[in-house]
């Protein structure tokens, strides 16, 4: 934590604070550092909070919101998560809105008026919205209890979700200098932390940073070898029936993989900008509000998804660089409960990221700053260590012990061997050939194939033909990953994506640097990984005592239809962990009921006799 605020806990804020958190959201207690960030906003204070995504943001400006005199202005990117916020926060009894530009004129006007009259605690409005000088005007007559600005890393045009529109959101500091900031965000690294002070206007105020880790997503990055079927596996063999989100490139492979999995019986929707909006507004729809439907997506998708019981994120391409794959692999498991992060990967990945920067019409400064950030993702995908140190490590964390315990390297450590001569070999190979072939035709020349090509330039004359046939196809694709990822050796996208030589793999050749492979065990991984699941010990899924399972299934079933009564989001009823709470509570009275996390005071005079019925029906 970088903020020394004095810690008063027995000043009246904190009391309120604590009463407003039980009655209006149900929940017992402040998580992490919650509780100091809602003081020090709700005492008039300007500051940045980075959390990693579930973590409980938005209470951080929800809260003083409501303590502050005037409504709370949240400025949020994406018009799906204002309006499931809204309805989660109307559903908790608070006057809540949004201004974006699906309301008519006369719904607006309605909204301008409420916020003018004081009727309103919270208003949530998309960023150009806000920059009108409609609205403008309007707030300057308003009486505002803060400015909250979401998804605050849309500012930096380094960042992987640049929004033109962030940018003038630096006015706000500048217009309304008394009334308090609160920039919020899950991307983490110096460079985005820096622009977001600047641009907003924080200098000086503090920092509020929470640990990064979920410990409850379990990382697995396998190597890619039909990954169609390899997703359909997981899916099956660890997540059936369960929601998950699986990202892809390109909207054709979003096509046709949400087909392949449609015709498994997996119920799969298509999601990509090519879409027509309605169709893709309805897969979002349905994704959201139904139990568990699979979205196939392209990166389009998923910024401002809230859904908190997604429990698995499958990539099916690499991500560009390690704050993408962590900000994807974060929409998993919001709700707290075990999760997975999965993710298909091989040479091709690489290369063609690589080719996607290199045909970028970025500056230079901007391809580097890219190719920095594909090496360290792919170093992540190839190393035989902890996937969690790896990952918080990058964000500056240290996780103690090196070992977390729920990743697959630390769950099924890797076998490493000596790779220097395999190494040699290679590198040698792609020497001798000139630097001008891909993987496929070095792979040739190494086994002693006589292809077309090793014919046509005389590669079986060379000495390196045939030296490598003590390994297969695949461990040879594995040691030029793992090459590539060490940085002896790179694809160059301008050359057919021929493997070349860098500096450090002379001191590889000289024999000078030593080289430790993982090994390619191909598809043991994988079949490690069903054996464990059927012993219930890889897959991390909810355990559910019998006599729970009829109630929680009777709660689901009336959850879905008042959900459907509500048009709302089933987890805007009641969420999971609520309803495993009651499930295993079996509340009798509605003291009882008052005590499981979730239940508010609204949702209690709402539901609450509903629910103990339920439970009784179920008792009896
Ligand atoms: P973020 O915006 O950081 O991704 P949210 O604000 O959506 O996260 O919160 C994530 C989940 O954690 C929500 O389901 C929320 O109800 C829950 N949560 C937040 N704070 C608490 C708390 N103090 N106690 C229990 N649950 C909490
Ligand atoms: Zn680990």
């Amino acid at each position: 934590m970088e903020a020394n605020t004095a810690l008063n806990s027995c000043s009246g804020t904190a009391r309120d604070a604590l009463s407003v958190l039980n009655h209006v959201f149900g929940l017992p207690a402040f998580r992490g550092a919650q509780e100091e960030i809602v003081r020090h906003v709700t005492d008039g204070g300007n500051c940045l909070v980075l959390m990693p995504t579930g973590g409980g943001k938005s209470l951080c400006y929800q809260l003083p919101s409501l303590l502050r005199e005037g409504c709370g202005i949240v400025v949020s990117p994406l018009i799906a998560l204002m309006r499931d916020q809204v309805a989660g926060l109307l559903e908790a009894g608070v006057n809540a809105a949004v201004l974006n530009s699906t309301l008519s004129f006369d719904e607006a006007s309605e909204v301008e008026r409420r916020l003018l009259a004081g009727d309103l605690d919270l208003l949530y409005v998309a960023p150009e919205r806000l920059l009108t000088p409609r609205c403008l005007t309007l707030l300057g007559q308003a009486n505002i209890a803060l400015f909250a600005i979401d998804e605050a890393h849309c500012v930096s045009q380094w960042g992987h979700d640049f929004r033109p529109e962030y940018i003038g959101l630096s006015m706000i500091a500048e217009r309304f200098p008394d009334v308090p900031r609160i920039a919020l965000t899950a991307t983490a690294d110096e460079m985005t932390r820096k622009e977001i002070i600047a641009r907003l206007g924080l200098a000086g105020a503090p920092s509020f940073v929470a640990s990064f880790d979920r410990p409850n997503i379990r990382y697995e990055i396998v190597e890619k070898q039909n990954a169609p079927a390899q997703l359909k596996a997981f899916i099956s063999e660890r997540h059936a029936g369960d929601a998950g989100i699986v990202y892809c490139l390109s909207r054709a492979k979003v096509e046709d993989t949400a087909a392949a999995l449609t015709s498994a019986g997996i119920p799969a929707l298509p999601y990509h900008a090519g879409l027509d909006a309605g169709l893709r507004a309805r897969n979002q729809d349905r994704f959201i509000n139904e139990d568990g439907v699979v979205i196939v997506a392209t990166i389009a998708f998923g910024m401002g998804i809230d859904k908190p019981d997604v429990r698995f994120v499958a990539h099916l391409d690499l991500p560009k660089s390690i704050e993408a794959y962590y900000q994807e692999t974060g929409r998993a498991g919001r709700d707290g409960k075990p999760s997975s992060a999965w993710m298909a990967y091989g040479l091709s990945d690489i290369v063609q990221q690589r080719r996607m920067i290199d045909e970028s019409t970025g500056a230079d400064a901007f391809k580097r700053v890219s190719i920095g950030k594909l090496d360290a993702l792919v170093a992540l995908a190839e190393t035989a260590g902890c996937r969690r140190s790896r990952l918080l490590g990058y964000f500056g964390e240290e996780v103690t012990g090196g070992n977390c315990g729920n990743c697959d390297n630390c769950l099924t450590p890797p076998q490493l061997r000596d790779g220097k001569v395999a190494a040699q070999k290679l590198l040698s190979c792609a020497y001798r050939t000139g630097q001008r072939f891909g993987a496929m035709h070095l792979i040739d020349v190494l086994v002693g194939r006589m292809t077309e090509k090793v014919t046509q330039f005389g590669h079986d004359k060379l000495t390196v033909f045939g030296i490598g046939n003590d390994l297969n196809e695949k461990q040879w694709r594995a040691v030029i990953r793992q090459l590539v990822a060490m940085g002896h050796l790179r694809a160059d996208s301008e050359a057919y994506n021929a493997l070349k030589l860098t500096e450090s793999a002379r001191g590889v050749l000289r024999g000078e640097t030593d080289i430790m492979l993982r090994e390619a065990a191909p598809g043991t991984r994988i079949r490690a990984s069903r054996a464990k699941s059927r012993r219930g010990d890889l897959a991390p899924r909810a355990e559910t005592k019998p006599a729970d399972a009829g109630l929680q299934a009777a709660l689901r079933a009336w959850r879905a239809d008042i959900a459907r009564q509500r048009s709302v989001p089933a987890y805007v009823v009641l969420h999971d962990s609520t309803i495993d709470g009651i499930a295993a509570a079996r509340p009798a009275t509605i003291n009882e009921l008052r005590n499981i996390p979730g239940i508010g005071d609204k949702k209690l005079e709402h539901y609450g006799d509903e629910l103990l019925a339920l439970v009784k029906a179920a008792d009896s």
